[in-house]
């Protein structure tokens, strides 16, 4: 794994090549994997995962969620059958055509996301009002064959993901837990200590089959967004499709009202996007595998009270602490643990250890601090978690820029960031605007803004107050 330290290059130089060098250095994810989008999520990536896996699973599991598994593999016949879902899969859909020598007659589609699998079995298992709701969620693999060029955790062709898919006796009940369900990735972000714009995506840019769709786009600091969870009312689009029904209390027959919703390993990309610096990621402590490195800096006849004051203090700080006992010398550990985003460094030397204190040093700020009491510690791991935050609104406040035309919105766009307009509703406004700038709209805030005077684009009465940004 030994290959050498530190960034090579600044995020002002090559935003992307600056991305590369800190997933991969900062051991992340590996690309080098012999099949070009499908790369190795590497133990430190993979421990961001687990955590943020442990957190989301932990808040579903509270409104009733249970975890289950379903088949790999979606009969081609079956994914057919909502056309419109499968039309905004089929062009990177992976197809399983035999096994050995046997052709399969009905090929297998390798799932692109599984409501068409989870929905069959529903019909199955609900029959009457009191076998509603149901709510399950399961943690899987996806695999979408994106042509395009692929950027690790971001945009990659096998990825990990939680898929949430929920069926109800009625609309208002539905429409209750999503937007529970929104809350909770809610607070998922501020786990991440990252304000994403919340916003309801435009008609024509749902989810394939969804009557609407919630997104968190979160900006990074090259002036993109990243979207992150999405949360899809589907109404009975599906359940009046698959006929998946139950008879009422009356008696009476009725389609269930669907959720689904879900979050994915791209999340890790857009946290190192979006707070890393020219050191390497920087990671909000509630996400962090360890929270706290302690660096012995060890002499010569020395060594064991500085250890022995390390290993205790690693006991008593709670946190994730971890003692870094490696024979590199001290600035090779800080430089990797810098990389890898850890938001606390203490170190502790013969000094150190004679004057009864330790040196932290915050991962976000640089700035030094003389610790007495450990007790201290898990109280500036707060203050970094809430100032990265602070930070990060700050941040989407002073990217959202307004336009009343389109060469005011072209200019603005030039910034980077959101511009917020006034929009008529076409898709062919969109569409003008995305095919000249490369900028599209990504949405109208959650919490709906009055329109008012005419369109951006097209002059005509605005019916909406919209969003527009460059995407990854
Ligand atoms: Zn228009």
């Amino acid at each position: 794994m030994s290959e050498e330290l530190g960034i090579t290059v600044k995020r002002s130089e090559d935003f992307s090549r600056w991305y590369l060098e800190v997933v991969r250095k900062g051991g992340f994810i590996d690309q080098r994997s012999p099949i070009k989008g499908c790369d190795v999520i590497t133990p430190w990536g993979y421990a961001v995962w687990e955590i943020m896996q442990r957190e989301f699973d932990a808040m579903i599991k509270e409104k009733g969620v249970q975890n289950a598994y379903f088949p790999l593999f979606i009969p081609e016949s079956l994914i057919k059958k909502e056309e419109e879902h499968f039309a905004g899969f089929k062009a990177e859909a992976v197809v399983a055509t035999r096994a050995g020598d046997e052709e399969f007659s009905d090929p297998l589609v390798v799932r692109p996301t599984s409501e068409m699998i989870m929905y069959y079995m529903y019909k199955l298992w609900i029959r009457s009002y009191q076998d509603l709701p149901v709510k399950i969620n399961q943690w899987n693999n996806i695999v979408r064959w994106d042509t395009k060029v692929t950027k690790p955790f971001i945009r990659s062709r096998e990825f990990l993901w939680q898929e949430g898919h929920t069926a109800h006796a009625t609309k208002d009940d539905a429409e209750k837990f999503l937007s529970g369900m929104i809350e909770s990735y809610s607070k998922m972000y501020e786990l991440f200590a990252t304000e994403p714009l919340k916003l309801v995506r435009p008609k024509h840019d749902t989810f394939p089959g969804a009557g609407y769709t919630v997104v968190f786009d979160t900006l990074m600091q090259d002036g993109k967004v990243v979207q992150g969870p999405g949360s899809h009312f589907l109404g009975q689009k599906f359940s009046k499709a698959m006929d998946i029904s139950f008879t009422d209390e009356q008696q009476k027959k009725q389609h269930v009202w669907q959720t689904c919703w879900g979050m994915t390993t791209r999340q890790i990309g857009m946290l190192i996007m979006h707070h890393g610096d020219d050191h390497g990621a920087v990671l909000p402590p509630a996400i962090a595998p360890v929270q706290v490195v302690i660096i012995p800096i060890l002499f010569k006849g020395k060594e064991e009270p500085v250890l022995a004051r390390a290993r205790e203090a690693a006991k008593k700080i709670k946190a994730r602490c971890f003692v870094d006992e490696r024979s590199h010398s001290a600035g090779y550990k800080f430089s990797e643990w810098e990389l890898k985003g850890v938001p606390l460094r203490i170190e502790i030397g013969p000094k150190d250890v004679e004057a009864g204190h330790v040196v932290a040093v915050r991962r976000d700020t640089g700035e030094k601090i003389i610790v007495k009491e450990l007790s201290e510690i898990p109280k500036i791991l707060d203050a970094v978690q809430k100032s990265m935050l602070e930070k990060s609104r700050a941040f989407l406040k002073d990217n959202v820029r307004d336009a009343s035309t389109k060469e005011e919105a072209k200019k603005a766009l030039l910034r980077g960031g959101f511009v917020r307009v006034q929009w008529c509703g076409s898709q062919d406004c969109d569409r003008a605007f995305k095919s000249e700038t490369g900028g599209e709209i990504r949405g109208t805030a959650l919490r709906e803004e009055k329109p008012s005077g005419k369109c951006f684009c097209c002059s005509s009465v605005s019916k909406h107050v919209a969003y527009v940004a460059k995407a990854y």
